[in-house]
């Protein structure tokens, strides 16, 4: 369902079968690799529409985390940067089918270190369920749960791990490259006013360095959500990454996948 351009899918073969032969200790023929994941939380409506266009003007699959109930009546907002309208299952599904990554980003967006330990994974089981219910193929094993404000204990990330394939948490835009076993994927991320420059410079900063995988919590798009990239910037940065040699921009799955030898699915 993924699709990708011919291009990009040859890169990360390069990429997949390296990790095959190497395990862990990446190297392709010397050659860098800079993996690059935007990671779109909240689920606003019109934003997660035109995100989704214009990955698909590239042929590239976002990673867009949404809120179990944010679409409901009643869902209270848990700060001012969520006063946009939510997308609802129907429009994720969509989505889904055009090959968007749709993945659990908590059931009503609690700060999960500031409830007791037995609230904070009942509301993530109350979340899973929701998915389950809604979200067409839905599959908890395959999940990357993404934590409310990247807040997370270490006790329940331990509980976390074995119910999920991976987690998404603060600690930084520098991730290993995709190994198999690979629980947790941290991000950094910039706000609350527009993020294009903070982006720009982390995206350069992580091309000039060593091979890796970047990890970075976007939300909405324009003048939606808390630390807003906008449209046009977003476009001309994945026109770039695309024709950049060794950047791949990737899902989360597509990422976690190249560990276990998947070269994604090509449709063209
Ligand atoms: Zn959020």
């Amino acid at each position: 369902m993924h699709k990708i351009k011919r291009r990009e899918a040859l890169k990360l073969i390069g990429l997949g079968s390296a990790y095959l032969a190497g395990g862990a200790q990446f190297s392709c023929k010397g050659k860098k690799q800079h993996i690059i994941t935007l990671s779109f939380d909240d689920g606003f409506e019109k934003s997660s529409i035109e995100t989704a266009r214009i990955y698909e003007k590239y042929g590239l699959s976002a990673s867009i985390n949404v809120i179990a109930t944010a679409h409901l009546e009643g869902f209270e907002l848990p700060n001012e940067y969520h006063a946009w309208p939510a997308g609802d299952f129907e429009l994720w599904n969509e989505l889904q089918d055009k090959g968007h990554e749709i993945m659990p980003h908590t059931y009503k967006h609690v700060n999960l270190t500031q409830v007791p330990f037995e609230q904070a994974t009942s509301l993530i089981m109350k979340c899973f369920d929701v998915f389950a219910e809604e979200l067409k193929g839905f599959r908890q094993e395959n999940a990357v749960y993404v934590f409310a404000h990247n807040a997370s204990t270490p006790e329940l990330e331990e509980w976390l791990a074995p119910r999920v394939r991976a987690f998404r948490t603060a600690g930084g835009v520098f991730n290993p490259l995709p190994y198999i076993g690979q629980k947790k994927l941290t991000c950094g991320s910039h706000g609350p006013e527009n993020i294009d420059r903070a982006l720009e410079k982390a995206v350069n900063e992580f091309l000039d360095g060593p091979s890796g995988w970047f990890i970075f919590n976007t939300h909405g798009l324009d003048e939606e959500g808390w630390g807003p990239m906008s449209s046009g910037f977003l476009d001309e940065l994945l026109d770039r990454l695309v024709n950049h040699e060794s950047a791949s921009v990737l899902s989360a799955t597509q990422a976690l996948d190249l560990a276990i030898g998947g070269t994604h699915k090509l449709t063209d």
